[in-house]
């Protein structure tokens, strides 16, 4: 429940080919630390936005589930032109209607995230397709650091022979 589908080290690797290849029609997204760094405002980096537009180009649905509150998440979702659910409920809740929505099934969909316990756990318990990304700062919430120890000791004892 853990272990994530796939491991990359940039959003730039999850090409239409790359999804396509898997099966996959739509991409639900982390937000903090995964499109953006945590507590980031802004600008907006221009290359992900070329990546959003060529997912868009190719017909993938791309949505934002991020646990953030409200007022942040609108504003990136304007930004980047996503739907975005804040304060999901990560990783009990948040995923199966934004999936509905999409129009989509669970299998069709990779959930991309940076943390285990949030993205990954949550996108396994629907059954969809997930992705670990790095984190793009190491800042988060006080309990991050702990949260980061215990997700590099649980990569080290799963990982696949
Ligand atoms: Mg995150």
């Amino acid at each position: 429940m853990l272990r994530p589908n796939a491991q990359i080290t940039a959003l730039s690797e999850l090409t239409p080919e790359w999804l396509r290849a898997r099966g996959l029609k739509g991409v639900v997204l982390d937000l903090d630390n995964t499109l953006v760094p945590y507590g980031e405002e802004g600008p907006v980096p221009e290359a992900l936005l070329e990546w959003l537009a060529s997912l868009k180009a190719a017909g993938i649905k791309v949505a934002i589930v991020t646990n953030a509150l409200p007022g942040r998440a609108r504003h990136w979702g304007e930004r980047l032109g996503l739907e975005v659910r804040a304060l999901a409920g990560k990783p009990w809740k948040g995923f199966r209607r934004t999936i509905r929505r999409m129009g989509l099934t669970p299998r069709e969909v990779a959930v991309v995230g940076d943390q285990l316990f949030t993205d990954v756990l949550g996108g396994n318990l629907v059954g969809a397709y997930t992705v670990l990304v790095p984190p793009l700062s190491e800042k988060g919430l006080p309990h991050t650091r702990l949260i980061r120890r215990l997700e590099r000791c649980i990569l080290r004892t799963t990982a696949r022979p």
